[in-house]
């Protein structure tokens, strides 16, 4: 009996995640979008801008971002990089408290404005409550993060997104749970007039059953919840301590593992 990993839940293989910053008006034009095609993501908010023109009324964040993620991405937009520790911690905090008010649930993740970030931060923000952060350093590659804190995504919607939708959807089997991470602003394609580019985006990757379709903090406590799995020596039985269903490989075929159960292989 061979053990390994490779499934996301339900047994899929592969995921999809959307990681849109700053919290603009246009944000709700592209949720529609996505809500259409069953397409998910998270929206990295700076809560100091709210209600200011141009940007989303803190009154319609919680409808309009349901089924997808909030998320933090500090309350004024900074570059935390040459901030004291203690406004670094203001920002952050500031911005999940006024997120969680209106989110109703603990907001855990954040995107770096500006795409700044250090390994003083990378120490920092866990202290700070936030268990990924996603950087704009694109990969071009479908590979997990080395480290939820300094979160690299695929590309920008700018950076030939529609070959890299081909690409993954033509992925071999071989493939280590691959994952298309996608970033950018609902403001450029205002400003592109390339709307259209993310609607073709999202039909082409949509309805795929070999996809699972998350949110950011999804994927990380996922795989998470994957790594804190406690197997004996021989590798006959396993222990799930997390909240969470894993689906870990045997002999390559996706095999259940329920959250809080120890289950025999
Ligand atoms: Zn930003």
């Amino acid at each position: 009996m061979n053990i390994g990993f490779g499934f996301y839940p339900g047994g899929k293989r592969k995921a999809l995640t959307m990681s849109y910053d700053d919290g603009q008006v246009h944000d709700r034009k592209l949720v529609e979008i996505f809500n259409r095609y069953g397409i998910r993501g998270t929206f990295h908010l700076n809560s100091g801008r709210f209600d200011i023109d141009g940007f989303l009324k803190s009154s319609e964040i919680r409808d309009l971002f349901k089924g997808h993620e909030i998320s933090a991405h500090t309350l004024n937009h900074p570059y935390l990089t040459i901030l004291p520790g203690d406004m670094v911690a203001t920002e952050v905090l500031e911005d999940r408290k006024n997120l969680e008010e209106l989110a109703g649930y603990p907001v855990r993740g954040m995107s770096y404005p500006f795409g700044a970030y250090s390994q003083e931060l990378v120490e920092i923000l866990p202290f700070l409550g936030i268990e990924y952060c996603r950087t704009v350093n694109s990969h071009n590659g479908f590979q997990l993060p080395d480290d939820f804190l300094a979160w690299h995504p695929t590309c920008h919607h700018k950076q030939g997104l529609i070959e890299k939708a081909k690409a993954f959807k033509n992925i071999g089997k071989w493939a280590q749970m691959p994952l298309l991470y996608v970033w950018g602003h609902s403001f450029e394609f205002e400003w592109d007039k390339n709307w259209d580019l993310i609607e073709e985006f999202c039909k082409m990757i949509s309805g795929d059953e070999d996809v699972w379709y998350a949110t950011n903090i999804e994927i990380a406590d996922y795989v998470k919840a994957m790594k804190s799995l406690k197997f004996s020596v021989d590798r006959k039985t396993v222990h799930n301590p997390s909240a969470q269903d894993v689906w870990i490989s045997v002999d390559g075929e996706p095999c259940r593992v329920e959250a809080g159960k120890t289950v025999k292989l």
